[in-house]
Order: C-alpha cells, then structure tokens, then sequence
C-alpha cells in the first residue's frame, strides 16, 4: 500500500527524521491558511499524488509569497497531473501539501527497500539526487552504493560511514547521518515498509539534513499489525478492479492486454498468462481465486473482470484440487446471469468434481467454448478475441 508525501512525512517525523514543516491542504482556502501558519518566507506547494516526477510537470512550485500560494494551489489543485510515472492518463491532484521553503546546497538520493537477493535491507545512495534515479542507474551505475544490513547487528558506525564516503560528507553532516539513518531504518522495520526513497535528501545552505520528498509503500501482508498506517490508504489512488478485488480477498492485478483471466493459483495464473502471449494476445488481469473460493467469490471475480472494457474475451482455467470445478461453474453461472456476457468466453476445467463443473455449464445454455487442457484453451479465447475484433 503507498501513502501520500505529507503522510510519510509525518510517519518519518514520528521516528525523529528531519523533515521540513509543512501542512497538508484540501482546497485552496486551506491552502492559504496552512501558508500564513507556516509564516515563510518561501513556501513550497506540492501536488499530492501517488507518483513521482511531479518537480518536471508542474505539480511543485517554489513560491515566495501568500498570493503566490494562492495562484499555484489554485492552478495545480484539482489538475491532472501527468508526470513519467502516472501514465498518458495522468492522475488529478486532490490534495496539496503546503510546506515550508529549503534553500537547497546538494541533493542527493536515498531509498531503503527489501533485497530479496540478500534477504536483508539494502541502502541505495547516490549523490545524484533530485533527477530521474533510472537514467542514473542506466548511464552512470557507479554512482549508486548500496550498502546491506545485518537484521541482528541493525545499523552500525561502518554503515554510516560507507554512506558517508559515498556522498562525500563533511565530518559535521556525518554526524547528523548517523540519526537520519538510523530513524528511518527503524522506521521501516518498525511500520513494515516495502519501499523507502528520498528524492531529494538534501544539504541545506546551512549545512543540514533534510529529507525533502518521502515516498513509502507498505507491505499489504503487514497492514493488520499496523491499523494507524492502514487508515492513511487512499483509495482514490488505486485501480477500482483492485479495491474491489481486495474486499473478496481476490489477487488481482489489472494488467493492459485484452484477455481477461480468471484462474486458481498464482502459478497457474502465471502460467496462463505466459501461454496467451504465446499465442500473440495479452492478458488483461493476473486474477487468483485461491484455492478454497466460494461462489460468491467466483461471482465477485467474473463481475470485476467483465467490468473491465479491455477485457475482449475471457478464459476461465481452473485445476480443480482443493477448489471444486462445480464451484467455479456455479459462480461463472451466477455472474454471467447478473451481469451477461458480452465477450467470448473459453473454459477450461480439470480436476474435483470436473464432471459436474462441466454438466452446470452445459445444462445453464450459456455460450461457453469448453476446452481440453490449457494449450487448446488459450489457442482458442485468443482466435475467439481475433475473430470478434
Ligand atoms: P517529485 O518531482 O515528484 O519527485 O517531487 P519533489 O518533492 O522531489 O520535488 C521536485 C524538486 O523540487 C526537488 O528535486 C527540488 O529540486 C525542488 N524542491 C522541492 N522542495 C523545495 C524547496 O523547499 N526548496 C527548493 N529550492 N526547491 C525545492
Ligand atoms: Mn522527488
């Protein structure tokens, strides 16, 4: 789950990292009165939305006075945004978050996240902060360290040290790295974080540290143990398919292509993708129903993938084991009774109770194509799809 910059600000300011003051802002009244209490006299007003690359589009203004506030929060409040991360759709801006000005001296980039390679914390730091980190990455990958921590030992001295030499501090802001790092490793241990980036964090013209942009995400797993950090979700965010999905405790992700999917474990889900782009089609979900789904799950499922207008035709795949094929039936039944059919449908069944998944359909005159085992099953929803088209 990922959170607001104003939000994961004060997450971090809780743990005692620095961050600027700033007020978070939902109309442009509150826009100004959050600027009178922060007293500049430089501001900074910041489109909040759920991605990064806001600077380039327009979406923070550094401005130096009230009326200022005033005719950037107006302008950038309730626009779309589009930045490289939000897609051509672009995201509207529905919150702002007024903060007070930094005079900037170095910017630099930091991001802690989860290294499955080494099943530890990784700490990313470059001292080319404040632009686009992937062409950095691309063009110049000697200027990101990383450095791992030991979960037992945490952060020690030659942690910071390495970080230290690696962004070129001076003894006075070594000093003050040793804090920073150590708050927001606690941070992201202590809240379960995913992803940590701060870009920029920044050395004042005063010679301080500052973390200057926050963008954090949670792990969804861990949420239960953390009801605090699980009320800041904003769900105007996210995919609607996804929140929906995620009430009937589905997994899904909506993905581009056109087929949509609906299958019963996560490697069978994988597996079908892989097979439709084999046969040059897309899908247009990744959907695991799980394993002991009901048939108002099912049903749940079917009415999310239907809704989707990229969906131009569907198969079904389920390897029945714990999962009953006449479950799946019933629920493909049930939905397309409540909702229609407007696409191609292709069902593949194999397993527990497969006769009787196979009668429910056959008897329920839907027009279902049935196919034998998933190659045959993919050949077919993908020249259904073609021949609609
Ligand atoms: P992003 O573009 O979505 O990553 O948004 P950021 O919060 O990183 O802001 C983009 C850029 O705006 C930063 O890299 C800074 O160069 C600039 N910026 C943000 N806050 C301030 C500030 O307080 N003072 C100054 N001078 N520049 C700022
Ligand atoms: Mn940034």
């Amino acid at each position: 789950m990922n959170i607001h910059e104003y939000q994961a600000k004060a997450v971090l300011r809780d743990f005692g990292v620095p961050v600027p003051r700033g007020i978070a802002a939902f109309s442009v009244d509150d826009a100004v009165k959050a600027a009178n209490e922060l007293g500049g006299p430089v501001w900074v007003v910041k489109a909040q939305i759920h991605a990064g690359g806001r600077g380039k589009a327009g979406g923070v203004k550094v401005v130096k006075s009230v009326d200022d506030v005033k005719t950037e929060s107006a302008r950038i409040l309730h626009s779309t945004l589009v930045t490289h991360q939000t897609g051509p759709k672009g995201k509207q801006v529905n919150r702002l978050y007024i903060e007070e000005g930094s005079a900037i001296a170095k910017e630099f980039y930091l991001s802690m996240l989860v290294d499955r390679e080494t099943s530890r914390i990784a700490i990313v730091v470059s001292t080319e902060g404040g632009m686009n980190i992937e062409e950095v990455a691309h063009d110049t990958p000697e200027k990101i360290v990383t450095v791992t921590v030991d979960p037992v030992a945490n952060i020690c001295p030659h942690h910071i040290r390495r970080i230290s030499k690696a962004l070129g501090l001076d003894a006075d802001l070594q000093k003050q790295m040793s804090p920073l790092i150590t708050n927001l490793y606690k941070a992201f241990v202590d809240t379960d974080m995913a992803l940590l980036e701060i870009n920029p964090l920044v050395v004042t013209k005063d010679n301080k540290l500052i973390c200057l942009d926050a963008k954090v995400g949670f792990d969804g797993n861990a949420l239960f143990r953390h009801p605090d950090i699980a009320k800041l979700r904003d769900e105007s965010e996210e995919d609607e398919k996804e929140i929906e999905a995620s009430k009937y405790d589905l997994n899904y992700i909506a993905l581009d292509g056109s087929i949509g999917c609906m299958v019963n474990g996560a490697g069978l889900a994988m597996a079908t993708m892989d097979i439709i782009k084999l046969y040059g089609s897309e899908p247009a979900n990744f959907l695991d129903v799980g394993g002991g789904a009901t048939k108002e799950k099912v049903t749940a499922a079917f009415k999310i993938i239907t809704s989707d207008p990229k969906v131009k035709g569907i198969l079904v795949n389920i390897f029945g084991g714990i999962m009953k094929c006449d479950i799946i039936a019933e629920g493909v039944v049930a939905a397309v009774k409540d909702v229609g059919l407007k696409v191609p449908l292709v069902v593949r069944l194999e397993g527990t109770n497969v006769e009787l998944g196979r009668k429910i359909i056959a008897e329920s005159k839907l027009n279902v194509v049935s196919a034998d085992d998933l190659d045959d099953a993919a050949q077919k929803i993908v020249k259904a799809v073609k021949e609609a088209a």
